[in-house]
């Protein structure tokens, strides 16, 4: 048994209609804890216990901290999670229901992660959000589950925060064979740091985030996303808010799930039907989910375009 589930793979009509070619969705949306971030946080929780750690910390508010609270309710191990005073009530709520214990401290990410950080004694586990190699390991079943089931997708379209995710994915094509399958690595405007990085030839620190897709928001990828820019063939693409946002409607009209603006990011290419797509017949979107937004969230950011 392994703290994530095997999520459906299913071509999507209306997608595959709008954008005019086959269009596969690995619903990761549909993991537990509402999001892809289970399957390397399951394996680095699972890999932690055996080593002996009595608790698990974390410093995300958002579908990290979620994933780590989850798998530690269903290990029987403590979990706390520090964020700071930003982080929203329905944030807070979420993580409660997983019976973790929150600290609020400090104004910034910075601030809460360092006091995470200080807490740490020597039979506690620190599970950071994208740049672990346990957490690559466990995102590459994405990877498994599409090989195992017969289908070779031409493409394959992902969102990028720090990088974690488009770390294990390129691991997953690696150990599968497929080191020759193309990645469309998406971020959004005012949170594409992967873009800068593979500018720049190593991760580079943006001065700030502007986007409203909140789990793309790291300031800079992980070291790992760089060298895969240099080992597998990535195209960067970056789409604005807006596209995210109407691809997170028309998600929920289509398919009747609720997923994030990170997520609606990776959707909208098909959705706007983007010349990025262009050379390819079957493209698999890893629907990658994300809890931490309702849908009144959404539309309240989509009235600023309306
Ligand atoms: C974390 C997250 C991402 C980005 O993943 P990284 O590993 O940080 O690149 C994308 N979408 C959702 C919903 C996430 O929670």
């Amino acid at each position: 048994m392994t703290l994530h589930t095997q999520t459906p793979l299913v071509e999507s009509r209306p997608m595959s209609l709008s954008s005019g070619r086959s269009i596969w969705l690995k619903l990761d949306a549909l993991q537990p804890p509402g999001s892809f971030k289970i399957r390397g946080i399951g394996l680095a929780c699972e890999t932690h216990r055996e080593r002996g750690a009595r608790r698990f910390v974390s410093s995300s508010g958002g579908n990290a901290g979620l994933a780590v609270a989850y798998a530690g309710r269903v290990l029987a191990i403590p979990v706390t999670v520090v964020v700071p005073e930003t982080t929203s009530e329905r944030a807070k709520e979420l993580l409660l229901r997983e019976n973790a214990e929150i600290i609020v401290h400090g104004v910034s990410w910075q601030e809460a992660n360092d006091f995470a950080l200080s807490l740490l004694g020597a039979s506690d586990a620190f599970l950071h959000p994208f740049d672990d190699p346990l957490l690559w390991q466990g995102h590459a079943t994405i990877v498994d589950e599409v090989f195992r089931s017969g289908l070779k997708p031409d493409a394959i379209v992902l969102s990028v925060g720090g990088g974690g995710l488009l770390s294990g994915v390129a691991e997953g094509l690696r150990r599968n064979g497929w080191g020759d399958l193309p990645i469309l690595a998406v971020e959004t405007e005012g949170a594409a740091s992967f873009h800068a990085a593979i500018e720049a030839g190593h991760p580079v620190e943006l001065a700030g985030i502007t986007s409203i897709a909140t789990s793309l928001g790291a300031k800079r990828v992980c070291e790992r996303a760089v060298y895969w820019s240099q080992e597998h063939p990535i195209l960067s693409v970056v789409v604005s808010d807006q596209s995210a946002l109407s691809a997170c409607e028309a998600f929920l009209a289509d398919h009747r799930v609720l997923v994030e603006p990170a997520c609606g990011a990776s959707l909208s290419l098909a959705y706007e039907k983007a010349p990025e797509l262009d050379p390819f017949g079957t493209i698999l979107i890893v629907a990658c989910g994300g809890a931490t937004a309702t849908i009144d969230q959404i539309r309240q950011w989509s009235a600023r375009y309306a």
